[in-house]
């Protein structure tokens, strides 16, 4: 894999960098993509796209939890790879002025140390009220299956704190990624197709600012043509060599 001059100098000089993670970061640590499975994903003999839905959490809440317990014993053994650890030394280096945005629920660029961090669809390893107030608890990767807890606040029960089918990303993340897209100097899009709304987004609106835009994928995206480099590749290899 030949990387340009250009790129590395690019990357080194950058002084607001926003970073968009999706599914092909996690692949590299063996995470499965459920979503990858479409319609075909079946749970129990129900589809993905309904165990996994914002009716299912009113109608059956215990049921949800066992999908998702299921999904957290899945992942129990999946740690973060090189592209994640890159990410967080990245972030060291810029601090405030490094965002990362993520499509993915695993919660690995957390246990990696990032902390600039948006986790647009939410954190599979941390749960939320069902009345919707702002409290959030952490659960053990290990806690498997975890035992079902009510809000310290509410009385009400808790559930995945993760974006449902059916259900819309939680106030004010994306606002903020794009607020921080809007003037960042480098963008970089890496392991997603990014065809999912609103995160496809993103590049468009750094692209648009003149941000140097970089896409880290395996193979070419529809989104492709945003960038003004575009890597075919691992992220865990690539991403290492263009920081070092
Ligand atoms: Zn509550």
């Amino acid at each position: 894999m030949q990387i340009s001059a250009e790129l590395i100098k690019k990357v080194a000089e950058a002084k607001k960098v926003c970073v968009l993670t999706g599914a092909g970061v996690s692949a590299e640590s063996g995470v499965p993509t459920f979503r990858g499975g479409g319609n075909s994903a079946v749970w129990k003999g129900m589809p993905f796209d309904q165990i996994s839905s914002a009716r299912m959490v009113k109608e059956n809440l215990p049921e949800v939890w066992e999908w998702f317990d299921y999904r957290r014993g899945v992942l129990k053994d999946c740690k973060p790879n090189e592209a994640h650890r890159a990410l967080m030394f990245w972030e060291s280096r810029l601090r405030e002025n490094f965002l990362l945005v993520t499509q993915n629920i695993d919660g690995l660029h957390t246990q990696a140390g990032s902390r600039n961090i948006i986790e647009l669809h939410g954190n599979i390893q941390r749960s939320k009220c069902t009345k919707g107030c702002r409290l959030k608890y952490e659960m053990l990767p290990t806690e498997i299956p975890h035992s079902p807890d009510i809000c310290d606040l509410c009385d009400a029960p808790l559930r995945p704190d993760v974006v449902l089918f059916g259900e819309m990303l939680p106030e004010g993340y994306f606002e903020y990624a794009v607020e921080f897209a809007n003037d960042c100097d480098l963008f970089m899009s890496i392991g997603t197709s990014a065809v999912v709304y609103p995160a496809a987004s993103l590049a468009e609106i750094a692209k648009k600012k003149g941000a140097f835009c970089i896409e880290i994928n395996p193979e070419e995206t529809p989104a492709s043509y945003l960038y003004n480099e575009s890597l075919r590749g691992k992220a865990g290899e690539i991403l290492p060599k263009i920081l070092q």
